[in-house]
């Protein structure tokens, strides 16, 4: 607590209104329609029958609600809910002592579980399944395993990298749902609702203008909403309008598809540095000076769904999207083949 209000007040701020922001209940849950629907009779369907819900894997790019959703089934199902992320559990210990505290019923939300080692994946697959952990008692000769029953307990795991993990870990959960990007209605719900919650004056106009540049994200959503509240609030008179908007987000260089500089440097360095592509993730993190993680989980995501760059086995290749929103004439009109779709010449 200490270390956060020393890192200043904004941090500490951000960090509670996240919190109020979050959804508690699934009917606050806004957009996901189809994974809402799925979750509905998941829900039911253990309700019915009074047993704990079955494990639950969500992916997707981050800020998509993920945590929100981990919370609301716990909160829906009136069940303890422990949170942890993958990075935390390094032993074998570490993971026994969670297990172990577990209550039936209980929810065990795992965040980032395609980092887990390969031991500790192993272990909790075991679990997941036959909800007993085998435990090494002693050492050396007289070492001994000693299995010890869990109660009937849910993991909801949560990964932008569904790929990475496991296939027998993967095997176990017996929902995977996938969170996609939300369309700008959607978006424009969340700011409202946010926007009530924080007490921010917002017209219809400065919301669709703050929804169409959050890249799909409720988290960047929201996060755009408290720029735009401090702008409005020091340079206007607190009200939310479209040019307050417009205003403000311009000047935190974020465009009209919700790209900021970091964005057009990853295209222009594919463009202008590697004539188009493909190029390896690996060589654009250096060439950008960031890691190839944050490129992979962070930015192409939005990029890919946008049609600006497309993957190929040998590398990301900026498409004609890309190009015209460059303000560039395309490759095939540069004379020469180009683009994802085409065999290599
Ligand atoms: P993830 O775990 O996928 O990174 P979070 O669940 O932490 O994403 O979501 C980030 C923030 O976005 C939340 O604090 C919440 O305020 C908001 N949010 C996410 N999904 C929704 C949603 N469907 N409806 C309303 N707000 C949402």
């Amino acid at each position: 607590m200490a270390d956060q209000r020393l890192a200043g007040p904004n941090w500490q701020d951000e960090d509670q209104t996240e919190g109020s922001l979050r959804p508690r209940l699934l009917r606050e849950y806004i957009g996901q329609d189809k994974v809402k629907e799925q979750v509905e009779i998941l829900l039911a369907a253990a309700k019915g029958r009074a047993e704990a819900l079955d494990h639950v894997l969500l992916y997707g790019p981050p800020g998509l609600g993920k945590t929100s959703l981990a919370i609301i089934l716990a909160a829906e199902m009136g069940a303890n809910l422990r949170m942890t992320s993958a990075p935390a559990i390094e032993h074998s210990g570490d993971l026994a002592s969670l297990l172990t505290t577990l209550e039936a019923n209980d929810i065990l939300f795992i965040d980032e579980i395609h980092r887990l080692s390969r031991t500790i994946e192993e272990r909790l697959y075991a679990a997941m399944e036959d909800f007993a952990l085998d435990l090494m008692i002693g050492k050396g000769p007289s070492a001994r395993s000693v299995r010890l029953n869990l109660p009937r307990f849910t993991v909801v795991g949560a990964t932008t990298r569904l790929g990475a993990l496991a296939a027998p870990l993967r095997d176990r959960f017996g929902a995977l749902y996938r969170l996609d990007y939300y369309d700008p209605a959607a978006l424009g719900q969340i700011i409202e609702r946010s926007a009530r919650i924080l007490k921010v004056p917002i017209v219809a106009e400065g919301v669709s203008e703050i929804a169409n540049r959050a890249r799909g994200t409720p988290r960047i959503a929201n996060r755009l909403l408290r720029r735009v509240r401090d702008y409005a609030q020091v340079r206007a008179d607190g009200n939310i309008t479209r040019p307050v908007a417009q205003t403000a987000l311009t000047a935190l260089e974020i465009d009209d598809l919700g790209l900021d500089m970091l964005d057009r440097r990853y295209l222009l360095s594919i463009i202008e540095k590697f004539n188009g592509g493909p190029v390896g993730v690996e060589t654009l993190a250096a060439t950008l000076s960031e890691a190839a993680e944050t490129l992979e989980d962070v930015m192409e995501p939005f990029l890919l769904h946008l049609g600006f760059i497309a993957r190929t086995p040998r590398g990301r290749v900026a498409t004609r999207g890309a190009y015209t929103y460059l303000g560039l004439a395309p490759k095939d009109e540069q004379g020469g083949l180009w683009g994802a779709n085409l065999p290599p010449v």
